[in-house]
């Protein structure tokens, strides 16, 4: 799904409430209806409401949906009050990944983190990845988690799992995931493990430190791949020893950034992509271990040639080595991200898998043959023709100034 963010800065004030508001909304339902909208909204004036909705459904950051089939589900999860609104109206509106991407950006903004928006550099299987800017011009990275765009047909187990989800569940996982990730990669960065500084987490989005490298993937030959292996399995190691199993540690997910020093070229390898880390108490936590190092092992051996003398590491001699105070998956956990989201996104990865399950033949840009399934286009789903935006009054000085820009040097 590509990030279009060219009428963000024709979105006025109210019609951010009103966005906000199915957000909001959508938490306890799978379509909003519209007198919920206002009523959470809190906006005067019943028709005010119509032309927000018209205008953000217009540009598809919500969208109208065919009530029927849902009518059962909201009469059992309703409360009373709000069970008379769902019955009285008639049409009712979801939230679009459009527009779960636009309140990302907009608190992004707000909050300094981002300033400007540039190209797109990375297509993960379940991510979208782009160039941003701070306000100061730092380059970052913007993550946008996309769970359930996976293709079906490339998922061997479980497809009903995937089916059976609706759209607003999707986002919940892919909230989840950022949440996740931002958590990890927070007290990762602060612990000195070689991981991009994450800088903010919304929704179902991170940004991060932009890391200028190459995906170890990309590469061809290194000069000294047994330095390279050593030093990768010494971050599987370490991370065993305070708690935590990367669970998806390849070729993708580990970026190499050359580095001068003293006049010599080293290659620093610089792990990403966390949704999928687990503690080693974790019931898998041997097979998820031993995975990561097989992984290495076995990439190592087919693209450079190199096969350590050495074997292992072991998981459990990583443990007998680790200190039990300071363990950070039990910092994570305090950190808000619980055992029961965890669970949640868990089942999720466990039927989907990591990145070592994609197609050998990978895209420079990705590396997935992912395809976008977003439903957007379902027949139940219709676009609602609103006004259009040129005509609108914006005058809101709380507009987003986030532009979109091609250079990628920004
Ligand atoms: P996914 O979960 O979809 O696999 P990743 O976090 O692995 O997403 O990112 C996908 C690709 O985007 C990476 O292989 C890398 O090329 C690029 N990328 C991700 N994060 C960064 C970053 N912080 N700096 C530079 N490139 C990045
Ligand atoms: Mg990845």
């Amino acid at each position: 799904m590509k990030l279009d963010i060219s009428a963000l800065r024709y979105l006025t004030s109210e019609d951010w409430r009103v966005l906000q508001a199915v957000e909001q909304g959508s938490k306890n339902h799978e379509l909003v209806p519209t007198p919920l909208i206002q009523q959470i909204a809190g906006l005067r004036g019943g028709s005010g409401v119509h032309k927000c909705i018209s205008a953000l459904a217009k540009v598809g950051l919500i969208a109208k949906v065919k009530n029927a089939k849902c009518r059962l589900a909201e009469f059992q999860r309703c409360r009373a009050q709000i069970l008379i609104t769902c019955f009285s109206s008639d049409d009712g509106y979801r939230l679009t990944y459009g527009g779960l991407d636009y309140l990302a950006l907009n608190t992004h903004r707000k909050a300094s983190a981002i300033y400007s928006l540039g190209n797109q550099i990375g297509v993960g299987k379940e991510s979208d990845i782009y160039i941003t800017a701070s306000p100061d011009g730092r380059q970052l990275v913007l993550k946008l988690h996309r769970l359930g765009r996976i293709s079906f047909r490339t998922v061997k187990a479980n497809r009903d799992y995937l089916r059976k989800r609706s759209t607003g569940s999707w986002m919940y996982l892919s909230r989840l995931a950022a949440q996740k990730e931002h958590a990890f990669m927070r007290i990762l960065y602060r612990e000195g493990f070689p991981v991009p500084e994450p800088v903010a987490w919304s929704r179902h989005t991170v940004v991060m430190e932009f890391i200028d490298s190459f995906p170890l993937r990309m590469i061809e030959s290194i000069p000294d791949p047994g330095k390279l292996y050593g030093e990768l399995m010494d971050m599987v190691v370490e991370l065993a020893k305070r708690g935590l199993i990367h669970g998806d540690f390849n070729e993708f997910n580990i970026l190499i950034k050359e580095k001068t020093v003293n006049g010599k070229i080293r290659l620093e390898p610089i792990m990403i992509d966390f949704p999928q880390t687990v503690s080693t108490n974790h019931a898998n936590a041997q097979m998820y271990f031993d995975r990561d190092v097989a992984c290495v092992k076995r990439y190592f051996e087919r693209r450079f040639k190199y096969t350590s003398d050495e074997p292992g590491p072991f998981l459990a001699d990583a443990l007998k080595d680790a200190d039990p105070g300071r363990r950070l998956d039990v910092e994570v956990e305090a950190s808000g991200f619980s055992k029961k989201m965890a669970k949640e996104l868990e089942q999720y990865v466990e039927v989907v898998g990591g990145d070592q399950t994609e197609s050998d033949d990978a895209s420079v840009l990705g590396h997935g043959d992912a395809v976008d399934e977003d439903d957007e286009d379902d027949e139940d789903v219709q676009e609602e023709k609103g006004t259009e935006h040129s005509e609108r009054e914006t005058g809101d000085e709380d507009a987003p100034r986030i532009s979109q820009v091609d250079d990628p040097d920004l």
